[in-house]
């Protein structure tokens, strides 16, 4: 029977969370009585994942769905994965170390009801280290400021979908951070609702401190994500065109002064910069057509995983 309810949840080395999720999972998924499958998207995992999830698979074939990846992925690709395999009318995506509870569950499901078609978690009371909570405030605030939807929590992995969300959404490397900004640039509708939040107990976080460097480059790529994802020369052209219009008046003036006033200006400083500026704006914008092939390219041809297995 077609499932009500899709669950996705991108596993990268978490054996020993696997099955306790599980438990605690099912009997909320039952108590809403409704069709429900949970697909679990074994990310390249080096532990003994793809053995919990082959045990599962094996006692509760009617719910449990696995998708084995020859390698580690990502996160963005696990989900890609998961959303093309999920058939509910409702898709939640949480995460399997178990720092999300599935109790969250019934609430975020009320609130598609209420006509939203993406709902975002927000972990209001968030258990994680002090640097990861502190780059995510920055990390939310910028994302914030530079993008039309404003969330607490952009990057929570609690979510909630439609299932025409996530079947038109196209995320890939570490995208999957920008999920509400894509699905609100594509004109659905986004909301948040408060969630509870739990420190890890099995396994470590696989993402480093370095989400601080990360976070500053991450806000580069939203920037452009929203504003120019598709049309890389647009930024890059009008940079470009600032650089080399600037090199071109200068050189402009030098020129008036060698035709004109009758001066040298083989020795001025101002030269090279004029000749600089032009330079590097005629780069600058090659670069940005360089840009534009690839985005060309990769809409063709957008192959970021490789599978192994899949159980269904
Ligand atoms: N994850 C994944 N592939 C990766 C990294 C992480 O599927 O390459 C999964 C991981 O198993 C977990 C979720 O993504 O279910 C969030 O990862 P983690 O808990 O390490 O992130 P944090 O909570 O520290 O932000
Ligand atoms: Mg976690």
């Amino acid at each position: 029977m077609k499932p009500y309810i899709s669950v996705v949840i991108p596993s990268y080395n978490e054996a020993k969370s696997l099955l306790p999720l599980y438990r605690e999972l099912t009997p909320v998924l039952k108590e809403i009585r409704r069709e429900y499958e949970i697909i679990f998207v074994n990310d390249g995992s080096r532990d003994k994942t793809q053995e919990v999830l082959e045990s599962l698979h094996r006692q509760d074939k009617k719910h449990i769905r696995v998708i084995q990846f020859r390698n580690n992925f990502g996160k963005a690709a696990a989900l890609t994965a998961g959303f093309k395999l999920a058939k509910g009318e409702v898709v939640i995506q949480m995460d399997a170390d178990l720092q999300d509870n599935p109790i969250e569950i019934p609430k975020f499901l009320c609130k598609l009801n209420e006509g939203f078609d993406m709902v975002v978690g927000w972990k209001q009371k968030r258990k994680d280290s002090f640097v990861k909570n502190q780059s995510s405030k920055v990390f939310n605030f910028a994302t914030n400021y530079i993008s039309k939807v404003k969330l607490h929590d952009h990057n929570c992995g609690f979510k909630a979908y439609k299932l025409e969300v996530v079947k038109g959404l196209n995320i890939y490397g570490e995208l999957h951070r920008y999920i509400p900004v894509i699905v609100s640039a594509q004109g659905y509708n986004v909301t948040e609702i408060k969630v509870s939040h739990r420190p890890r107990t099995f396994g470590k976080s696989k993402y480093s401190n370095l989400r601080f460097i990360h976070g500053f480059l991450d806000l580069l790529t939203v920037f452009f994500i929203t504003r120019f994802r598709s049309r890389p020369l647009h930024l890059f052209g009008y940079l470009g065109m600032a650089f080399f219009l600037a090199g071109f008046c200068i050189a402009t003036y030098l020129t008036y002064i060698k035709l004109f006033i009758h001066q040298s200006i083989g020795g001025r400083s101002l030269l090279q910069l004029a000749v600089m500026l032009m330079i590097i704006g005629v780069q600058i914008s090659v670069v940005g057509l360089v840009g534009e092939q690839i985005t060309t390219m990769m809409h063709k041809d957008n192959k970021e995983y490789v599978v192994k297995k899949i159980l269904k």
